[in-house]
């Protein structure tokens, strides 16, 4: 096979080792990270999102919905009732109940506003008159004219330095329905923004309050999604818009959108007695990043190895294909290069010369009556006398001097800086070789004489017209008898 096409298909069986092993090892390495990476999000999405929606929910409840549950229970009062029937007579009774209230439940404030006389009482005393034109008593005027028993609204608590408080208004009716007042408890939003803070940290997923609008009612320390603050609508924040599209209104379920570059999963729950949806959000990046890791340790590990198979298998491929380029070169009979070895060596030897302006000299040898030989003694006989005559030759040579089989019964043999004259000396000497040598086989002794032809390298001479000159010295010395030299040189022009 020609050396051009030997290298092509070594190349094309590297080419498709690589792609296979390539392609496996990457089949394998991503099956394996699409299948962890859909077992995280479905542990995500169906197990670990709504668990922390549960958890969260019965932390609001013990946190949040209490605080509901003492306020209903207040407005459902019977003294609070009572007392307001009778005419509100004794402030101090009201206010000893509301301290009372607020000591046994750990709440932060407690109040009641009664309807007749637009009194605000709290724990402390009697607060102040509230009036429709003043902007901080508009809550009031709002919860008298709601359908609902209560709201939960977050406001400036007037009595508490104006902290900002979390106040669960009840509406109070005496025994014929009629609206007598508004009355709860409120809680520091200080307090509730460290308990979401708490599940934040202790769940590694943002959550967050949104009432029925859309609009988030209660956040962390640090804000809800993208820093958003309260009071700001979903719809509002830029970076939500995938979910704006899943999501228009709050509504409970599960969701996956794209914010920022990275995939989120959202779990979204009604909590009734709020009136408000919690918000559970957790980055999917968190949750990938060691199976990103492991993906690009595993990648790594076997581009590692399939560099290190291409390589041993290189280097395999190459030592046999040089143990079988050099096997094509030489002839296994004689140990000599063949044609295609000479083919090799003979163009380098002339340019050689050429370059350094010596001579060279050509020399084609061919045993005479070699057919004969073979009939008479048979064919591993002049097997033998090949192998001897080659060696014999060999020992007529310099180290320099490029010998090779022709083809069969013949030779040919480049003699560098040597001239026709050196030639016939050196092709003298194997002829006498020759003649005089007797090569033992079988018993029998055999003899063999050899023709040789010899010519000389010209300027303007190829290898094939070096050669056929050769050949013509050669026929020239098999015509006149065999056994013989002669030389053919150029005739001058
Ligand atoms: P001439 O003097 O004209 O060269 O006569 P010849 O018989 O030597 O020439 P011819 O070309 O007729 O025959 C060459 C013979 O060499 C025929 C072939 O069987 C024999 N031969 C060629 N290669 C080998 C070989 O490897 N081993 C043996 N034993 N014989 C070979
Ligand atoms: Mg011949
Ligand atoms: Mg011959």
């Amino acid at each position: 096979m020609p050396l051009r096409s030997t290298l092509h298909s070594q190349r094309s069986l590297l080419l498709t080792l690589v792609i296979l092993l390539g392609s496996g090892f990457l089949a394998t390495s991503l099956l394996s990270y699409f299948a962890s990476r859909d077992a995280i999000r479905d542990s995500i999405v169906n197990t670990e999102l709504p668990l922390t929606s549960d958890t969260v929910y019965s932390e609001i409840q013990k946190d949040l919905v209490r605080p509901v549950l003492i306020s209903s229970m207040m407005a459902r009062d019977t003294f609070v009732r009572d007392w307001v029937v009778a005419g509100e007579k004794d402030p101090q009774q009201m206010t000893r109940y509301l301290k009372e209230v607020m000591d046994h439940y750990g709440a932060y404030t407690s109040f009641f506003v009664s309807n007749q006389s637009l009194t605000y009482y709290q724990a402390k005393g009697v607060l102040k008159k509230i009036r429709p034109d003043e902007p901080r008593d508009v809550w009031y005027y709002r919860v008298r004219d709601m359908a609902e028993p209560y709201e939960i609204n977050v406001d400036p608590d007037l009595a508490n330095k104006d902290n900002l408080t979390f106040f669960i208004n009840y509406k109070v009716f005496d025994y014929n329905d009629n609206f007598i007042g508004a009355t709860g408890v409120g809680l520091t939003v200080d307090a509730v923004i460290k308990l979401i803070d708490r599940y934040q940290q202790r769940y590694q997923r943002s959550v967050y309050f949104v009432d029925t609008f859309g609009r988030l009612v209660l956040t962390g320390a640090e804000g809800g999604p993208q820093g958003a603050a309260i009071g700001q609508a979903l719809r509002d924040l830029p970076n939500l818009k995938d979910l704006q599209k899943q999501m228009p209104k709050p509504q409970s379920g599960s969701y996956q959108y794209a914010s920022l570059g990275d995939e989120h999963f959202l779990n979204v729950r009604y909590i009734p007695e709020l009136n408000w949806y919690l918000f559970v959000d957790k980055r999917e990046d968190g949750a990938m990043t060691d199976i990103r890791r492991s993906l690009y340790l595993n990648l790594s590990i076997c581009l590692a190895v399939m560099l290190l198979v291409l390589y041993l298998l290189h280097r395999v491929v190459r030592r046999f294909q040089i143990r079988i380029e050099t096997q094509a070169m030489v002839d296994s009979l004689t140990g000599l290069p063949n044609r295609r070895g000479f083919d090799r060596i003979a163009l380098g030897a002339m340019d050689e010369m050429r370059r350094e302006r010596k001579s060279l000299s050509a020399m084609l040898l061919d045993l005479d009556h070699f057919k004969r030989l073979n009939d008479t003694y048979g064919h591993l006989a002049g097997d033998e006398v090949l192998i001897g005559f080659s060696d014999d030759v060999r020992r007529c040579l310099r180290e320099s001097d490029i010998i090779c089989r022709w083809g069969g019964e013949e030779f040919i043999i480049l003699l560098k800086d040597t001239n026709t004259h050196g030639a016939r000396r050196v092709a003298e000497k194997i002829r006498l070789l020759a003649e005089q040598h007797t090569y033992v086989f079988g018993g029998a002794a055999l003899q063999v004489t050899v023709s040789l032809g010899v010519t000389e390298l010209h300027a303007g001479d190829t290898l094939q017209s070096l050669i056929a000159r050769a050949d013509q010295a050669l026929y020239s010395a098999k015509q006149s008898g065999r056994n013989r030299v002669c030389t053919e040189s150029v005739e001058p022009a």
